[in-house]
């Protein structure tokens, strides 16, 4: 076999490029393409398997094999070569294939003793889709040449794979992105809604893989290398002053924009025919392809750092930066593969549900969620890659389950679930003026948590008697720019006119941890949930506290306030943020403004620590509401945003039980009013549990006013006691065993 130039496995594109250009479709194109590439190859063999299912490899298109066995010869990942290189998604390139590891002979295929093989995977950023395989009689290795070429052919393929150019019988690429598919992944927000796909980050489509005009894709490629390696001059530029970490980051990046053999790796797929997107997704999927190997974490955070140079780079090229253009459908789903709360915030209340492939459950992207009532499911593993903008997709939030493009009986059954919960939805209304008053006669008072403006309605709607959290930071994070005094004065007095003289518990400023403000210095700390946040920030830069605090009282104009501090860990540090209130007063009153009738000024027991703070400090705080999101995660020292570690203890332990029961027991002797703001107390089973060691109010998000209600007016508060106190008598771990019995036993 004579020696291949690069030039002509640039022809084999041109002609590749032309048989695409095409009418055919389907298989006849597939067969187009493996005749072609025979026969420019000059090789007896070339066949294409797709993969059918992600353990099953099907051969889809050959030329040289018997025809009959297309759509008929099937292979396991990993059996013979051809699923050898599936699995290791490395390139086999034998002389002697029936003498090399894992060969299988298939006569169904009426393969003669082909004696050289080359296996090429197929993938696309990461995703195997498939093998091309080219033979031949005569026993020979590929040249580095030949195999270049193929390696280029495959991620044509690909490409058009991508495109849905394949639709063909049973030709698994064919299905990708249009078959329904089901993905399994952990409750984030409880409801059923069906919607369409909306992505957060869509992938950056490239159309055109095969370009005409070398030079000019060349000059497209360099220009846009240019400019990529500008923008991180001068992001760098800034950033090192700034902060030394992030510098750090940015620095691997430009190593990479300015590593010469990642830039002449490219400039050769141009120069062989491939468009410059082309060329650089060709390195992105042999990044993403090696991270998923790549055991050693430094290394894989270098591939991630290319993988993202590569998309930085794309969108370039593309001009389609962050926003593609895509319009947000009726009934939207957002799909991502995590999303910080101030992103979501940014879309509103417009999105019907969101599936994360990442995420966790206590993050604030997934509270903000819940307090929308949004349906969330988390953990979709691969559902990013999986799902386009516009794919019909049910997002069942009470299972954790995600069904994209689901057929019609999966749809029927949907709906009928859809219409269960509204019925549901009737019930809790047709309670929503009564108490939450249980069998036993003791009444707990049912509060909602807040932090937008559009959540306000919801104090009438869902029946709270007052919103027993209001996030404050919400507004910083929908926000560019650091609110100014007047707008948030404005805004906190708008809360103040809906509650309509309902309580309404301003929290000031928890910032730091997973919530981050574009517009403040990003801060790198490697244990963020126990840094510098909230009080400590309010503490130690006082100017924003001192700016909230001022907005509250002109905000109240006369009228009662309740302000509480977050993450207080000891009384010294609420003595110094009341300090900071007191002197708020102080100055209102010497401006002249009308300062409230009544303030309440209490903390948030967020940390273990202020459970054991003394007797003085509890009968100082006004009030003293358990952040038990916070509380929870320091209690068991298990990250509430590590899905991994946060499963592993539940809020009915017996021990949190007792602990929380000695906080309310310290509350009772102070006098001190005490209630419950985590996201637990909206879980029923949980608020029950709470009502039963004695908390008298609970705030939670509004959606579980109604079943937490209808829960607790159904039962009597001493003998849910009696079952927890059963269950720490026995030694066991949690109580939510017997209590589940006993709600059982109860119908
Ligand atoms: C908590 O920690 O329980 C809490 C209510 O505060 P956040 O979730 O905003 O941290
Ligand atoms: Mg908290």
């Amino acid at each position: 076999m004579p020696e291949r130039t690069e030039t002509e496995s640039r022809k084999l594109l041109g002609r590749l490029r032309a048989a695409l250009a095409e009418t055919t479709a389907g298989q006849a194109r597939l067969d187009r393409i493996v005749a072609l590439i025979a026969e420019s190859m000059q090789t007896e063999v070339c066949s294409i398997y797709l993969f059918r299912d992600a353990e099953t490899l099907e051969l889809c298109a050959t030329r040289g094999l018997e025809s009959a066995s297309v759509h008929k010869t099937r292979l396991r990942l990993g059996e013979g070569l051809v699923g050898r290189t599936a699995r290791t998604r490395q390139i086999v390139n034998t002389a002697n294939a029936p003498a090399a590891r894992g060969f299988r002979y298939m006569p169904e295929t009426g393969e003669e003793r082909y004696s050289s093989f080359c296996g090429i995977p197929i993938q696309r950023l990461g995703d195997a889709l498939g093998v091309l395989v080219v033979q031949s009689r005569a026993a020979r290795e590929f040249t580095a040449d030949e195999v270049y070429a193929l390696e280029v052919v495959a991620m044509v393929l690909a490409e058009m794979t991508e495109l849905g150019a394949f639709v063909g019988d049973g030709a698994a690429l064919s299905a990708r992105h249009q078959q329904p598919v089901m993905f399994r992944g952990t409750v984030g927000q409880e409801g059923a809604v069906e919607g369409r796909v909306y992505l957060h980050e869509p992938r950056v489509v490239v159309t055109n893989p095969i370009s005409d005009d070398p030079d000019r894709e060349l000059i497209r490629l360099r220009e846009a290398v240019d400019t990529l390696r500008r923008t991180l001059d001068d992001i760098l530029a800034t950033a090192t002053s700034i902060d030394p970490e992030q510098a750090q980051v940015l620095d691997a990046y430009r190593m990479f924009a300015n590593s010469r053999s990642w830039m002449r790796r490219m400039e050769d797929d141009v120069a062989n025919g491939l468009s410059a997107e082309a060329a650089v997704e060709k390195e992105q999927s042999l990044a993403r392809s090696r991270m998923g190997q790549a055991g050693d974490p430094y290394l894989r955070d270098r591939l991630h750092d290319l993988d993202d140079i590569s998309n930085r780079l794309l969108r370039i090229l593309t001009g389609q930066g962050q926003d593609t253009g895509a319009a947000m459908p009726d009934n939207p789903v957002l799909v991502a593969r995590n999303i910080g709360p101030g992103e979501l915030l940014e879309y509103g209340k417009a999105l019907r549900g969101i599936v994360l492939q990442e995420g966790s459950v206590g993050s604030h992207a997934a509270i903000v969620a819940r307090a929308w009532a949004i349906p969330l499911v988390i953990h979709a593993e691969g559902i990013a890659t999986e799902a386009l903008n516009g794919d019909t997709i049910l997002v069942d939030g009470d299972q954790g389950i995600a069904h994209l493009r689901p057929d019609e009986a999966v749809k029927k059954a949907f709906g009928e679930k859809i219409a269960m919960q509204a019925r549901a939805q009737e019930r809790y209304v047709s309670i929503r003026d009564l108490p939450a008053q249980a069998l036993c006669g003791s009444t707990v008072a049912l509060h909602m948590n807040a932090g937008l403006m559009a959540d306000l309605p919801s104090l009438q709607g869902s029946g709270a008697e007052g919103v027993g959290l209001f996030r404050t930071e919400l507004q910083f994070l929908v926000r560019n720019q650091m609110p100014r005094r007047a707008e948030l004065s404005a805004l906190y007095a708008r809360v103040l006119d809906a509650a309509q003289g309902k309580r309404v518990a301003f929290r000031t400023l928890d910032i730091g941890s997973d919530k981050v403000l574009s517009y403040m210095k990003p801060n790198d700390e490697p244990n963020p949930a126990m840094g510098w946040r909230a009080i400590r920030v309010g503490l130690d830069k006082p100017g924003v506290l001192r700016m909230q605090l001022q907005a509250l009282i002109r905000a109240a104009a006369g009228r009662p306030i309740s302000v509480m501090f977050p993450f207080i860990a000891q009384a010294d540090e609420f003595r110094a943020a009341r300090a900071e209130w007191d002197k708020a007063l102080a100055r209102e009153r010497i401006l002249g403004h009308p300062l409230p009738e009544r303030a309440e000024i209490g903390a948030m027991l967020e940390t273990p620590s202020l459970a054991f703070a003394s007797e003085t400090f509890f009968g100082e705080v006004d009030f003293l509401s358990v952040g038990g999101n916070d509380l929870k995660q320091f209690f068991f020292a298990a990250d509430r945003e590590n899905e991994r570690v946060r499963r592993r203890y539940d809020t009915l332990d017996t021990g949190f039980l007792t602990f929380l029961e000695s906080i309310v027991a310290r509350c009772d002797r102070a006098g001190t009013p005490l209630s419950f703001c985590g996201e637990d107390a909206g879980r029923p089973v949980e608020a029950l549990a709470l009502a039963a060691l004695g908390f008298r109010m609970l705030s939670m998000r509004p959606a579980s006013v109604g079943p937490v209600k209808h829960l607790l007016r159904r039962v009597r508060l001493d003998e849910a006691r009696a079952v927890i106190d059963a269950a720490r008598a026995a030694g066991e771990q949690s109580a939510r065993g017997r209590l589940m019995d006993w709600l059982g036993g109860l119908g």
